[in-house]
């Protein structure tokens, strides 16, 4: 056993320890994120560790979920059950089949650390009818079912003739016990506030505070990064490493603070993420049980790239305060000492301007992979709405002239196939009989459609049509010489493109349909316009 391995000079291993009962809300994947930065900044090796020791709450494909994000995200793992290491097996439930747990349990039990207790579930139920904050521990375990108030006989009786038992750790009266936290600093925890927690479930299974102290332990873990909502389990695992370990090999503890709700109040929530409309999971999640649908941050159009820097510094400032970092300078420049103490509001626009910061960065960096990167991304996007998508339409639009030059206006790339959507609407060809479009028509007078009739002239006998300085030159020479302003006509040609009266500049939807194309929509419109009028 490692336990005199000095902790100066002991490599970095980190793990992260889910628990296999959903999909992971991005608060967890921080946790995993920065164990992997602090990892990989240090030479060291992150752990993928299941706790899968409660299996009322066991889901079907959580695993595979978590193996899925981390391909996904480029947060790898160098040990898990899917690549096995030194320190197998990974998942907590085979760890209690090879008896890994036996030991340790004998061990507290000996040293009167840990003790049975018969109580039955409808007998604790009537102690919390008596006394609603009903603690099991210092102050009331001696008038309860246990091996410390019964005779050694008793509880002998009723092991042999098998009656249920759970082993509970014995928290000591009157201490104070010191939890040194690398963010935090000292916390302190008074003993006759904690209750005696359950270590061995009446299934003979590990519970998770005792599996968890003795798996970092055996699996030479040097530094725990977990989110705050395990501090007050902290003291109870000070107690236990120093009971099993001594506290010379106790990891060093970094309790992590909550993302926050993005007004501040509370932590962020699945339902504040589903009423607001924005992703929580890495990856889109459908519970098996429930066929719960929790939105992914991959579908709803990010980059990975994107993702993990805007969750590294929702919680974590570089040195340098530089935004936009790629995931090698995340590692350069991690340390503990820059992660926040306090909690980071989550904010939804600011995830979006990541990745619309990613994407631009990406077009500079190799615009024929993004490029790629987009059309199978709306491609697949757009097969799974089997109505938006046609081959035909497709090719004329996800050329990387085009997605080059809409990069700058999009912020997911769902913004790709929602301009995509705009240019070839799905019931095309565009129709002209839209109530608004009819009404601006009534207003329409001879003279405008002589303009549109000669700007389609000039459209279609233009040479330079790529150059959009050149298109607009001419267009404003036409409108000049028969005295129309913009206002007066554009809404019609806008219309006459691509169905809307309103946005988009005309030069540049004009240069994105191209030329046959822009035509032929006019003519289009001409024809129906002259039905009309
Ligand atoms: N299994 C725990 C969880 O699901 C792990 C907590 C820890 O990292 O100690 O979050």
């Amino acid at each position: 056993m490692n336990i005199n391995c000095s902790k100066l000079h002991r490599p970095v291993r980190v793990r992260f320890a889910p628990s296999p009962t959903g999909g992971l809300h991005i608060g967890g994947f921080r946790t995993l994120l920065f164990n992997y930065l602090f990892a990989k900044k240090n030479n060291g090796t992150l752990i993928l560790r299941i706790e899968d020791t409660d299996s009322l709450r066991f889901v079907a494909g959580a695993e595979a979920y978590i193996e899925e994000v981390s391909q996904w995200s480029g947060v790898i793992f160098d040990e898990s059950p899917q690549k096995e290491g030194a320190y197998a097996p990974y998942r907590q439930s085979e760890r209690k089949e090879k008896g890994i747990y036996q030991a340790y349990i004998k061990k507290l039990l000996d040293s009167g650390v840990a003790y049975y207790a018969f109580d039955t579930s409808e007998e604790l139920a009537d102690q919390r009818k008596i006394m609603p904050n009903f603690q099991y521990g210092i102050h009331t375990r001696d008038a309860l079912k246990n091996s410390l108030s019964m005779l050694p006989t008793e509880v002998e009786t009723r092991i042999a003739r098998g009656d249920k038992f759970v082993i509970r750790f014995k928290m000591p009266a009157d201490e104070t016990i010191l939890l040194h936290d690398a963010l935090r600093g000292p916390i302190s925890f008074q003993t006759n506030q904690l209750d005696d927690k359950v270590l061995i479930k009446n299934d003979g299974m590990p519970t998770y505070h005792f599996a968890v102290v003795v798996d970092d332990y055996e699996m030479d873990i040097s530094h725990v990064f977990r989110g705050e909502e395990w501090l007050p389990s902290a003291p109870l695992h000070v107690l236990l490493w120093k009971e099993l370990f001594g506290s010379d090999y106790m990891p060093q503890w970094i309790h992590l603070p909550l993302i926050l709700k993005t007004d501040g109040k509370g932590k962020l929530s699945k339902r504040d993420a589903q009423k607001q409309g924005f992703p929580i999971y890495p990856i889109d999640w459908i519970d098996p049980n429930t066929q719960e649908f929790t939105k992914g941050f991959k579908e709803t159009g990010f980059l990975p790239e994107a993702f993990i820097n805007f969750l590294a510094l929702l919680g974590w400032t570089p040195p340098h305060q530089k935004e936009i970092l790629p995931l090698n300078t995340m590692i350069d420049n991690f340390s503990i000492a820059h992660i926040h103490k306090t909690s980071a509001k989550f904010d939804f626009e600011k995830a979006k301007w990541f990745n619309h910061e990613w994407m631009k960065k990406k077009c500079v960096d190799d615009a024929q992979l993004f490029t790629e990167v987009v059309y199978l991304y709306c491609t697949n996007r757009a097969k799974k709405q089997a109505d938006t998508y046609n081959q035909d339409h497709f090719e004329m639009f996800f050329k990387p002239s085009i997605i080059i030059s809409l990069v700058g206006n999009c912020y997911v790339l769902d913004d790709f196939l929602k301009y995509y959507q705009l240019f070839y609407p799905v019931n095309s060809p565009i129709s002209y009989s839209n109530v608004e479009f009819t009404k601006l028509l009534q207003q329409l007078s001879t003279i405008s459609y002589k303009v549109l009739t000669e700007i389609y002239d000039s459209l279609s006998g233009q040479q330079n049509f790529d150059d959009s300085q050149f298109l607009e030159d001419a267009i404003n020479k036409l409108l000049l010489s028969h005295q129309i302003k913009h206002k007066d006509i554009f809404p019609f040609l806008r219309f006459s493109l691509i169905g809307q009266l309103h946005g988009l500049n005309i030069f540049w939807i004009v240069k994105i349909l191209g030329k046959e194309e822009s035509c032929n929509r006019i003519k289009n419109a001409l024809g129906s316009i002259k039905k009309i009028v």
